[in-house]
């Protein structure tokens, strides 16, 4: 084994202890894909070649005085900075290919630039010295002793980007990240190792600090006390076990984000060395293991005359041979692992995943949760199949991913609906769920009157938005409802025009500031209906449209895909979220209602403002934990399987459905 433990290895094991296992048996770095800007390398280099000329400035820096305004030392620095992305435009030409990437990393400099400045504010001497003093380092290897025994220790090393020395004496100890917040928990990781490091090494105290490039900058600081905490309760115990994984001491446990295992560099690799688990002394030997009771591994004689009950749908002939080929699948992991468990029940088929509920058996559920994980890896590696095991309350289900998934389409969606939805106005079609029934929404809902719609690109957010307009305008006539739609990357709506042009208040809205404006006369116009309805004393819309035959008020439906323009503009931004919030208190009884969509779930864009006032959450593909949890207050959409593949609570806890196509 190496003699040191690097703290990119380090940062692996985090993810998957086998990718750090298996690059170590295989003699090189293993890396996942993290999502980083393509010019992360270049910033990188940039950053440090600034760092490295702190103490030979230009002449146009050195002639600033200790009284310079804040402003040109600001934009002194920023000339500066960027001197350096030319003098690298210039020696890679093949940057000039990517013109998109190298705005987003100049407007990233940028912010560097701004942040080095406003941390020489504080300094009392002139800037030049001043920034010397800031840049105590760059691009520093560290390297320090970890004991993991008694006895023994291991070297854990790393290059750390920067260390900062501020005005009053307090040191950060500094990474770069120029991707999302998808991997804030493994940066927060990292930094926090380094912070160990300075303090073996050198005997400094520094703050763990990421600086966050995407492009605008973030700053996140780790207060000292968490970060040793996390140091000594994780990191530190997760070195040993490395090196227990590295000598083959222990078997590395297989990672808990499943989501990793499909775009893993090494999963042949570790289908072929962990192939079996060694089960445990006290288990029952594999013959043990007890199949479904048909003993050919039919689906029983529901299931295989078509017409098995699965909560209220039936089961489709042509569904039938892949199902039972997943379930044979899934006997055989079963057993593999040693469980004596077995399938309960028909399972119930979505359009993209087959739920199976699983009986312990003659063993404990506790056995069968410890290997759950187990079971999931083996069907990946083994089979190429995806699988998510649940608990749900005392039932264990499997649900695995379908390689021929069945489409959904809109017209048979509202046709099974089409009485829920001719009834009132404000009903639309999400989509078809896992166990086959249409999951709809109903606006006049408080649970559901206003969406909120997260999903990064691909995974089929404007497939559902078009989806819920046609179902929402289909059976009702454009005096029943209307439609304001904001589409500010001019892509999401258009194809809607030519049949729901009808039903539409204003034309397509591409720019924000008409969004704005829009919102505003919305919340004039619920204001004005209040008070209509207080003139004849009635609750809301509908008692309203009841007693006012051939007089009905419309409902008015604003959808707004990429509300993040919004939110990010410091201009509208305070507009926009003053109108959601009002519309969002109250406009329900008033019908108007409100369907945010956003490809950037971050908390930059879903300001806790927003997101309660919009009480029905929807949940596609997402990048991260993060993400989900911003939407719907729970991990999960990140392990979906993007195209319309989406979970959605809508005041009756979370449901996974497939979204239709039109
Ligand atoms: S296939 Fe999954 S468990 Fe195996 S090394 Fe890759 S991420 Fe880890």
């Amino acid at each position: 084994m190496s003699a040191v433990i690097s703290v990119t290895e380090v940062r692996n094991a985090l993810r998957c202890p086998r990718v750090f296992a298996l690059g170590r048996k295989l003699g090189r770095p293993v890396a996942f894909p993290v999502g980083a800007s393509a010019l992360g390398a270049t910033f990188h280099r940039i950053v440090e070649s600034f760092a490295r000329s702190v103490s030979a400035p230009p002449a146009s820096w050195t002639g600033l005085g200790a009284h310079a305004e804040s402003d040109k030392v600001a934009h002194t620095l920023r000339c500066w900075v960027l001197d350096h992305l030319v003098r690298e435009l210039q020696s890679h030409p093949h940057l000039g290919t990517m013109p998109a990437e190298v705005d987003d990393l100049a407007e990233a400099l940028r912010s560097f630039a701004g942040f080095v400045a406003g941390q020489l504010a504080s300094f009392d001497t002139n800037p030049a010295a001043a920034l010397q003093s800031l840049f105590r380092a760059a691009e520093l290897e560290l390297r320090a002793s970890v004991p993991i025994s008694e006895s023994e220790s291991v070297s854990v090393g790393g290059r750390i980007d920067a260390i900062l020395e501020h005005a009053r004496g307090n040191l950060d100890a500094v990474e770069y990240k120029l991707t999302d917040e998808a991997n804030a928990e493994l940066d927060a990781a990292q930094v926090t190792l380094y912070r160990y490091l300075v303090r073996q090494q050198l005997g400094l105290d520094a703050q763990p600090t990421v600086l966050r490039f995407d492009p605008k900058l973030t700053v996140t600081r780790i207060q000292p006390e968490e970060a040793d905490e996390l140091a000594h309760s994780r990191l530190l115990p997760l070195v040993a076990r490395m090196v227990a994984w590295a000598r083959g001491e222990e078997p590395a446990p297989a990672t808990t984000r499943k989501d990793l295992c499909a775009v893993c560099p090494v999963r042949v690799a570790c289908a072929a060395e962990y192939r079996e688990s060694l089960p445990a002394r006290d288990d029952p030997p594999a013959g043990a293991v007890r199949s479904r009771p048909e003993p050919d591994g039919s689906l029983g004689p529901d299931a295989a005359s078509g017409t098995a009950d699965v909560a209220g749908t039936s089961t489709r002939e042509e569904d039938l041979a892949e199902v039972k080929a997943l379930e044979r699948k899934l006997q055989q992991v079963i057993r593999s692992v040693g469980v004596p468990a077995s399938l309960v029940g028909a399972p119930a088929v979505g359009p993209t995943l087959v739920t199976f509920q699983i009986s312990a058996g003659r063993g404990s559920v506790q056995h069968l949760d410890r290997e759950a994980r187990d079971l999931e890896h083996k069907l990946v590696t083994n089979h190429g199949v995806g699988a998510t095991y649940e608990k749900r309350g005392g039932v264990r289900m499997l649900t695995m991913v379908r390689a021929k998934p069945r489409e959904v389409r809109l017209p048979a969606l509202m046709h099974r609906e089409s009485a829920f939805l001719k009834e009132r106005p404000g009903r639309l079609v999400l989509g078809e769920t896992t166990t086959g029934t249409v999951l709809t929404v109903d606006l006049g809902a408080p649970t559901s009157c206003h969406l909120l719609v997260g999903g990064m690109t691909g995974s089929g957010k404007s497939v559902l938005l078009r989806a819920m307009v046609i179902s929402l305008a289909h059976y009702h006539a454009p005096s029943a409802i209307q439609f304001t739609l904001v589409d500010p990357k001019r892509v999401s709506f258009a194809p809607l025009v030519s049949s729901i042009g009808s039903h539409l208040a204003n034309p397509l809205c591409y720019e924000c500031e008409d969004a704005v404006r829009i919102l505003e006369g919305l919340v004039d116009e619920m204001e004005e209906r209040y008070r209509t309805f207080a003139g004849m004393q009635v609750q809301d819309i509908d008692d309203y449209n009841d007693s006012m035959p051939g007089a009905e008020l419309c409902r008015r439906v604003v959808v707004i895909d990429e509300f993040q323009d919004l939110v990010l503009s410091k201009a509208l931004r305070p507009s926009f979220e003053e109108a959601v919030q009002r519309l969002g208190a109250k406009a329900r009884a008033a019908g108007i209602h409100l369907i945010l969509a956003t490809q950037r779930p971050d908390a930059k864009t879903v300001q806790p403002g927003i997101k309660a006032n919009i009480p029905g959450k929807i949940a596609l593909k997402v990048q991260s934990p993060v993400n989900s949890r911003i939407i719907l207050s729970e991990g999960g959409a990140e392990a979906l399987l993007g195209r319309g593949d989406m979970l959605a609570d809508l005041g009756q806890g979370v449901v996974r459905a497939q979204a239709p196509l039109a």
